[in-house]
C-alpha cells in the first residue's frame, strides 16, 4: 500500500498520498468519535492540522491542503499575475491552465479556433510563457474544456482539487472533491498557503433502482435541481450513495456532479466504484485504479452509519427524462408533462436550435447515444429540423468520435461541429438565425440557462436536458415532442417511433484516440523562459506590489461613496464586457463600484469630488484622489460583497487608493479578499452609525498601531456640515497572520518578505 503512484501520466513530480490522507482521517475520527461520510473523509484527509482543527459541519473554517489546482483562461490571468508578484520561483502544488473560454463559435471548429488564436494571441502567449516559467502545465486552445481534460487526465479517487471555475465539481465523477473557487484561493494554494473553506454540511442522495430507455444520468440532477432549487445546495456537499450508484458510467456521474453547481452546492461526489475503475483503465490509468482498490474500504467510501445533514432519495427505475427551464435550471418539467406546461406557459414551441456537448455532457457515451438516435432517424430519411451543434469536450473526444464515425453521423444529419471549447455555453456564440429580441426556444445539454447566457438575447427561452432528449428535439423541431410516446413521420409520411438508445457502456471499445497533442509541459530548465506581457497591452498588465502600511493611524479620509442597499460583487466589479480586462488591473478598475447606488443622490456611478466639487464616475473620482495622495474609504450596508469570489472586487479599491471599507457586515469571501490585498474591512458595531454617517463627512481610523485580533478600532467622524465630530467603534475579524498582511501591504507582500 505504501508504493509511490503518480497522480497522472503527465507529471513526474506529483504523487498520490493516500497514506497521509488515511492517517489524518484516523486522527479526526478518534477526536470526533463518529463515522464519517465519504466527502468528510476526503476533506479531513487533507487538513493542514488534523490534531487541532475545529470541525463542526456548517460552522468551522477548515484549513486544507488541496492536491492540485486547475485554472481556465479567463480566471488564470489575474491568478498568475498575482502569483508572480509574490516573487516565488515556482508553484507549490501541481497547477494546470486550460484555454477554453475565449473561443467564439461562428462557423465551425477549425475556422473558429484559428480566429480565436489570433484574437487572443497576447493572452495565450502570456499563459503559455508564464506556465512554463513557473512550472505549470498548459493546455492550449483547441485542447478542450477544463473539466473534461481534468477528468481525462488528472482526477483520481480521494483527491481534493480546487479550480477557478464553477463547474470544477465535474471531477466528482471520479470520486474526488473538486471545488470551484476564485483566483485568490488558487493563488493561496500555488503559494503554499493553507486554503480555507467553511466546513460544508453534507446532503446525502440515495439512488435506488436502475435507469432504462430514454432516461440518462443528466435526468438525476435535473430532477434533483427541481427538488432542491438553485439555492438548495448552498454550503453543502452532495454525496451520492445507494445501489443505483453502481448502475451507470463514471462520465455520467461527472455530468451529475458538474450540474451540482446549479443547486449552489460546494461540490458533489460519488464513492469509488467499478465504473470509475473502468474509466481510469480506459484513460491509461490502471495503476491508479489498482492503488485505489487497496484503499476502497478505509478511505474511498462512506463509513457505515454515517449521518447526513439532509437526505433525498431518487428511484432510477421510475425516473423519466426532464427538461429544465427556461431562464433557470431548477424549473424542472418531466417530459410527460412538458407539452401541457409549454402550451400553458406560452413558451415558444418551435425548437430553433439543439446544442449538445459542453463540459457537462460530451462524453463518448453521450456522443454515441446521440449518434444512435440520429442514425435511427436517418434510417427513416430524416435530418435535423432544428439547427444542431456539437461541442466536443476535448480533443480526445473529438478525435475518438471522428475515428469511430459519430462525427460523420452528426455532419450528415446537418450538424455543425464546433471547436473543443466552451462556445455557446458561455455566450461565445455569434448566433445568426434570429434577431436580438426575437422570442424563441433552444434546448441544450449544457448546465446553465440563465437569461441571455447562451446568445445574449433575453427573449431566448433556453432549456437544459440530456443529450438524448436534446437530439430528439433537434429531429422533431418541436418542444411538445415526447419521444417516449409520440410518433414522427418518415420521408414517405409513414409514422414511426424513435428507438431509445441502448449503448450504456460509456467507453470506446477501441480505446480513446488522443488526437492532436495540445499539451505543453513545463520545460526542465525554466531559467531562460521569459514571461510575455507587452507593455502596450490593454488586456494584460504586470502587477506592482502595493505599498506597505505607513505605521500610523489614518486621518482625514474622505468617503468615496456611501453605497445604498445591496452591494454585490457585480456592483463592485461588473462582469459582461469587462471580462476582457480580467488580466489588466488598471483597465478593469474602470468598473469599480459603477453599479453601486450613491446614497447622496440615489444614482449609480455619479458622485462628487470633495476637493473640486465636480461630479464624475466612481472610478474616476477614486483615481483622482489617489493621484493626489489622498486615501479614501467606502461605507456599505449589510453583506457587502456577496455574490462571486471575484478577487478583482478587492484588488480594484486597493489599486485606486482605497484604505478601508466600513460596512454593517461583509460577505465572508469578499472580506477575506480585501484583507489579502492589504485593505481594512471594518464593521460598525452600532448599526445606527451607518445611518448617521453622511457621504460628505470625512473620517479618522484610530487604534491601528495597536491593531490586534478581537480588539475594536475607533472611527472618528468629522461631519461635512462642520458640526462637532463624533466617534463610534468598528469591529474586525483580522487574526494575527492577517494583521501581518495589512502591515506588509498585502498577503503576497508578506509572503515575498518572508522569502527574502
Ligand atoms: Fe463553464 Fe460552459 Fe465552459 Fe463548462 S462549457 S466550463 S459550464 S462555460
Amino acid at each position: 500500500r505504501d508504493s509511490k503512484v503518480h497522480q497522472n501520466l503527465l507529471e513526474s513530480h506529483s504523487f498520490i498520498n493516500y497514506k497521509n490522507n488515511v492517517e489524518n482521517i484516523k486522527i479526526v475520527k478518534e477526536r470526533l468519535g463518529r463515522p464519517l461520510t465519504y466527502a468528510e473523509k476526503i476533506l479531513y484527509g487533507h487538513l493542514d492540522k488534523p490534531h487541532e482543527q475545529e470541525i463542526i459541519r456548517g460552522s468551522s473554517y477548515l484549513k486544507l491542503r488541496p492536491d492540485r489546482v486547475a485554472c481556465q483562461d479567463a480566471t488564470a490571468q489575474m491568478a498568475i499575475l498575482q502569483f508572480m508578484s509574490a516573487g516565488l520561483p515556482e508553484v507549490a502544488k501541481p497547477v494546470t491552465v486550460h484555454c477554453d473560454h475565449l473561443i467564439q463559435a461562428q462557423v465551425g471548429g477549425e475556422k473558429d479556433l484559428e480566429r480565436a488564436v489570433n484574437l487572443n494571441k497576447e493572452v495565450y502567449d502570456f499563459l503559455s510563457s508564464s506556465t512554463a516559467k513557473y512550472n505549470m502545465g498548459f493546455w492550449g486552445p483547441g485542447s478542450g474544456i477544463i473539466h473534461q481534460i481534468v477528468l481525462e487526465n488528472y482526477a483520481f479517487p480521494g483527491a481534493l482539487i480546487i479550480g477557478t471555475d464553477s463547474h470544477t465539481p465535474n471531477a466528482g465523477g471520479l470520486g474526488q472533491l473538486a471545488i470551484g473557487v476564485g483566483g485568490a484561493d488558487a493563488v493561496d494554494v500555488m503559494s503554499n498557503l493553507a486554503w480555507e473553506l467553511k466546513a460544508p454540511k453534507i446532503m446525502g442522495v440515495k439512488l435506488t433502482g436502475k435507469m432504462n430507455g430514454w432516461t440518462s444520468p443528466k435526468d438525476i440532477i435535473l430532477k434533483l435541481a427541481g427538488m432542491t432549487t438553485v439555492k438548495g445546495g448552498t454550503g453543502k456537499i452532495v454525496e451520492y450513495f445507494g445501489e443505483g450508484v453502481e448502475t451507470f458510467s463514471a462520465t455520467g456521474m461527472a455530468t451529475i456532479c458538474n450540474m451540482g453547481a446549479e443547486i449552489g452546492a460546494t461540490t458533489s461526489v460519488f464513492p469509488f466504484n467499478k465504473s470509475m475503475s473502468e474509466y481510469l483503465a480506459a484513460t491509461g490509468r490502471s495503476e491508479i485504479s489498482d492503488f485505489a482498490k487497496l484503499y476502497q474500504n478505509d478511505f474511498l467510501k462512506a463509513d457505515e452509519g454515517c449521518e447526513y445533514d439532509e437526505l433525498y432519495e431518487i428511484n432510477l427505475s421510475e425516473l423519466e427524462p426532464y427538461v429544465n427551464g427556461p431562464f433557470t435550471p431548477d424549473l424542472a418539467t418531466p417530459i410527460s408533462k412538458l407539452k401541457k406546461v409549454a402550451i400553458e406557459k406560452d413558451w415558444p414551441l418551435e425548437v430553433k436550435v439543439g446544442l449538445i456537448g459542453s463540459c457537462t455532457n460530451s462524453s463518448y457515451e453521450d456522443m454515441t447515444r446521440s449518434a444512435e438516435i440520429i442514425k435511427d432517424a436517418a434510417s427513416h430519411g430524416l435530418k435535423a429540423k432544428a439547427i444542431f451543434t456539437v461541442t466536443p469536450g476535448s480533443e480526445q473526444i473529438r478525435a475518438t468520435i471522428a475515428r469511430d464515425g459519430q462525427l460523420q453521423t452528426f455532419k450528415e444529419f446537418g450538424g455543425t461541429v464546433l471547436a473543443n471549447a466552451c462556445g455557446p455555453c458561455i455566450g461565445q456564440w455569434d448566433r445568426k438565425d434570429i434577431k436580438k429580441g426575437d422570442k424563441n426556444t433552444i434546448v441544450s445539454s449544457f448546465n446553465r440557462n440563465f437569461t441571455s447566457r447562451n446568445d445574449g438575447n433575453p427573449a431566448t427561452h433556453s432549456f437544459v436536458a440530456s443529450p438524448e432528449i436534446t437530439t430528439a428535439f433537434a429531429i422533431a423541431g418541436d418542444l411538445r415532442f415526447n419521444p417516449l410516446t409520440d410518433k414522427l413521420k418518415d420521408a414517405d409520411g409513414n409514422e414511426f417511433m424513435l428507438k431509445p438508445p441502448t449503448s450504456f457502456s460509456g467507453l470506446p471499445t477501441r480505446g480513446y484516440d488522443k488526437g492532436e497533442n495540445t499539451y505543453q509541459a513545463p520545460p526542465a530548465d525554466r531559467s531562460s523562459v521569459s514571461v510575455k506581457v507587452a507593455p502596450t497591452s490593454d488586456r494584460l498588465q504586470l502587477l506592482k506590489p502595493f505599498n506597505a502600511w505607513d505605521g500610523k493611524d489614518a486621518e482625514g479620509l474622505p468617503i468615496l461613496i456611501k453605497s445604498l442597499g445591496k452591494t454585490t460583487t457585480d456592483h463592485i466589479s461588473m462582469a459582461g464586457p469587462w471580462l476582457k480586462y480580467r488580466g489588466h488591473l488598471e483597465n478593469i478598475s474602470n468598473n469599480y463600484m459603477i453599479g453601486a447606488i450613491n446614497a447622496e443622490n440615489g444614482k449609480a456611478n455619479t458622485l462628487k469630488n470633495r476637493y473640486t466639487g465636480e461630479y464624475g464616475a466612481v472610478p474616476d473620482v477614486a483615481a483622482a484622489y489617489r493621484d493626489q495622495g489622498i486615501r479614501w474609504v467606502v461605507i456599505g450596508d449589510e453583506n457587502f460583497g456577496e455574490g462571486s469570489s471575484r478577487e478583482h472586487a478587492a484588488l480594484e479599491p486597493r489599486f485606486l487608493g482605497g484604505f478601508a471599507i466600513i460596512t454593517k457586515s461583509f460577505a465572508r469571501i469578499h472580506e477575506t479578499n480585501l484583507k489579502k490585498q492589504g485593505m481594512l474591512p471594518l464593521n460598525f458595531t452600532d448599526h445606527a452609525a451607518y445611518e448617521k454617517i453622511q457621504p460628505t463627512d470625512s473620517v479618522d481610523i484610530l487604534g491601528l498601531t495597536t491593531l490586534a485580533p478581537g480588539k475594536n478600532v475607533v472611527l472618528k467622524v468629522h461631519p461635512g456640515d462642520g458640526s462637532a465630530p463624533w466617534t463610534t467603534e468598528l469591529s474586525h475579524t483580522f487574526n494575527e497572520e492577517q494583521i501581518e498582511w495589512f502591515k506588509a501591504g498585502s498577503a503576497l507582500n508578506k509572503l515575498a518578505k518572508g522569502k527574502n
